[in-house]
């Protein structure tokens, strides 16, 4: 390890700003990758430059002025035999001014574009050369690396080209045994990194830039493994503690799935059998179960509850809203106590009395404790708590994730712990993002569910579809009205939605309107869903707040205003409120026109289907995998070369070698998580 300060010209001041790019070793240099490339190997002829390139030319200056258009510009013209181009500089020194003139010749470097009176260029980098200078042009792509203030890029390419020479001269950098590698066809991590720095002239700059040379491969195939083998190793720090084995198929669990109304799907039968598996094991179960909306994951996790039920021992089931908890106590309960199985319940919002008594309840072996995270604070202490779920988990972090697991903690046994999320993320990316879990997937809806007909509309057709609000009312059902999300202004928000509210009211003068927003009383915005649910109101206006886990039945008709301004996840999030009964369902997406390309691409998708896998994918198209996934909801740091969409092709690979290499070269592990992930990798492990 050399920090950069040994580097000739890095001194204190000059390291500072390298750290903040997360650059502290020499060796960090080569692993700070480019953004993209310059072609600054060849002479263009000024003819054959095209609109928008990047390109190096040169020749002879015709005429230069400075000249008066609505601001003063000294403006060249420019011309090599093949053709002419305009430089134009808004801003220039005396000094420029002078050396600018006709007969000059220049080197010129930029961003072409053609303008009125033809070719022309702004501001480009030049410097005066004579006839015999030669063809002395740059021999690689010129790498354009991510900076920060204060560092410039010439200075940083300087630098990495240092650390670039002495990587020809060192030892091999290789931390990737040749067996791991092997059958791969990459290039040494020595040649990718001299490539990807310093691509050879004539390199297919759109491969390139696409990420899909064989040397980015390579590269991202070592980042991606370094992810993969923190996540495994966070999870390793799980493994090592003991969890209380549980029984599968125990007599309440057999009693509750007799009773139940339906029979289970195979997708749940698969689930509850791989959870059930985890169970009866002392290694404590880290496991997601995924599954769109409406899928049935509540009477998995159920199921799952009743493995510790029936031993005797507790589950704590905890929602991220007092709406979703609540609809789960009610759920649970309903379920549970005709088997006489205790269910407790314990909220942030009960009276001091209430809380008291949960607690005892808690204290006292009651079997399933249901809530929001407060079941995780002070004061709360479980007798014999042996299962955790969590629901909805894209709420809340992996950090977040694990205290729980800490704060459940009984003796030397930790719970084991079921997260259950409706974001559907494919299944390679989810073995990747989720490393440190093991993913089980409910990829089939109950029978009997008919698809949720879409349509998109203008929102000039208002009119039309307030009448068929109406018709759908009139025939018994329910209906949702989303109002548009207004990001800047909560109270803005509200404000649109209660008018909306209002009109709506008017317009619907036989039927029961009412609304919720994110400004709205929790405890009040609970008892309008209540009455919702109950059937006490026919039409719900309300913002983004019902996004996640409702579950009204009744519900078949969903209007969702300015459609145009939301993600293709949440607009799926938000259509799975309706279809959850046997009636066809339909959800109208009203947009303002004029449609842009990818929000019409976004609107076509739902139209064309509702599986939220088929969505998912189609999100990670048209957005990229970090935004899906957020770096705060997957505990995922943004990569430098590798992409998990992209790059899907290389998991699998990646999941072998991390195995191999923690069996049989476990001393690389955490220099390669050094490597990529730096000291941000210490977080994976420190909650
Ligand atoms: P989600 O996966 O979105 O949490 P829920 O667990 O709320 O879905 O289930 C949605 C609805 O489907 C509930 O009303 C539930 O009772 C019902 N349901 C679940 N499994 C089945 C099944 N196998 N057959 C019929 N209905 C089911
Ligand atoms: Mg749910």
């Amino acid at each position: 390890m050399r920090p950069t300060t040994e580097l000739s010209g890095v001194g204190p001041a000059l390291a500072v700003h390298l750290e903040r790019i997360g650059v502290t070793q020499v060796a960090d240099l080569l692993f700070h990758l480019p953004l993209r490339y310059e072609d600054r190997t060849q002479v263009r002829p000024v003819g054959g430059l095209q609109h928008g390139e990047k390109a190096v030319f040169e020749g002879e200056i015709l005429t230069a002025a400075v000249v008066y258009r609505g601001r003063r510009m000294l403006i060249a013209s420019l011309a090599d035999g093949t053709g002419q181009i305009t430089l134009r500089f808004f801003n220039f020194t005396r000094f420029q001014q002078k050396a600018l003139v006709r007969g000059v010749r220049l080197r010129c470097f930029g961003e072409v574009r053609r303008g009125r009176g033809g070719l022309e260029i702004a501001h480009p980098e030049y410097r005066v050369v004579s006839e015999d200078t030669g063809d002395e042009t740059e021999d690689h792509l010129t790498p354009v690396y991510p900076t920060t203030e204060g560092l410039q890029q010439g200075r940083l390419r300087r630098l990495i080209g240092l650390a670039l020479d002495e990587l020809e001269q060192a030892e091999s950098p290789e931390l990737l045994p040749a067996a791991l590698t092997g059958g791969m066809e990459f290039p040494s991590l020595r040649q990718a990194l001299l490539f990807v720095h310093r691509p050879p002239p004539g390199t297919d700059t759109g491969e390139l830039q696409q990420c899909r040379h064989p040397a980015q491969q390579r590269l991202a195939f070592e980042e991606l493994l370094a992810h993969h083998l923190s996540l495994r190793q966070l999870r390793d720090s799980v493994r090592v503690e003991q969890a209380l084995p549980l029984q599968v198929g125990g007599k309440l669990q057999r009693r509750f799935i007799g009773a139940l109304p339906f029979s289970l799907t195979s997708a749940q039968k698969r689930s509850l059998g791989e959870i059930g598996d985890d169970l009866s094991r002392a290694d404590p179960m880290m496991r997601l179960l995924q599954g769109d909306v409406g899928s049935g994951k509540t009477v998995v996790a159920a199921g799952a509850a009743l493995c510790a039920a029936d031993a005797g021992l507790q589950t704590a089931i905890m929602a991220p809203t007092e709406l979703l908890a609540e609809q789960h106590l009610a759920t649970f309960r309903a379920w549970f106590e005709p088997l006489g199985i205790e269910v407790v319940w314990l909220s942030g919002r009960l009276r001091a009395a209430e809380r008291r008594a949960a607690l005892d309840a808690i204290a006292g072996g009651a079997a399933v404790v249901i809530g929001t995270h407060a079941l995780f604070q002070e004061g709360v202490a479980f007798d014999r708590l042996a299962l955790v779920v969590i629901d909805e988990q894209h709420r809340f972090g992996v950090h977040q994730r694990l205290a729980l697991r800490e704060k459940g903690a009984l003796g030397d046994h930790v719970p084991h712990q079921l997260v259950m999320t409706a974001t559907p993320i494919p299944r390679t990316l989810a073995q990747t993002a989720y490393a440190d879990l093991d993913v089980s997937v409910i990829d089939e809806k109950p029978p009997g569910r008919q698809p949720v007909e879409t349509v998109a509309l203008p929102d000039s057709r208002r009119a039309d579809i307030v009448q068929r609000v109406a018709r759908a009312l009139r025939d018994g059902r329910q209906a949702y009205w989303v109002c548009p999300l207004i990001e800047e202004s909560d109270v803005l928000e509200a404000q649109a939605a209660e008018d909306t509210a209002s009109l709506l009211a008017e317009a619907l003068p036989d039927f029961r309107v009412a609304l919720v927003h994110g400004r709205v009383k929790p405890d009040r915005r609970d008892r309008v869903m209540q009455a919702f649910k109950s059937g006490e109101v026919d039409l719900l206006v309300a913002t983004t707040v019902i996004e996640v886990g409702v579950d009204v039945p009744n519900a078949s008709l969903m209007i969702i205003e300015n459609a145009e301004r939301m993600g293709l996840a949440q607009l799926h999030q938000l259509r799975g409120r309706v279809g959850r009964g046997t009636d066809s369902s339909s959800c109208v997406l009203l947009y303002k026109p004029p449609l842009n390309r990818t929000a019409r691409q976004r609107l076509g998708v739902l139209r064309e289907t509702d599986d939220g896998f088929r969505v998912a994918e189609k999100d990670l198209e048209l957005r990229g995998a970090g935004e899906l996934l957020g770096t705060r909801q997957t505990g995922l740091i943004e990569m430098k070369v590798a992409d998990l969409v992209r790059d899907a092709h290389l998991i699998p690979g990646v999941q072998r070698a991390a195995q191999q290499l923690q069996q049989e070269d476990s001393a690389v592990v955490p220099r390669l998580i050094r490597r990529w992930i730096g000291e941000a990798g210490a977080l994976y492990g420190k909650v």
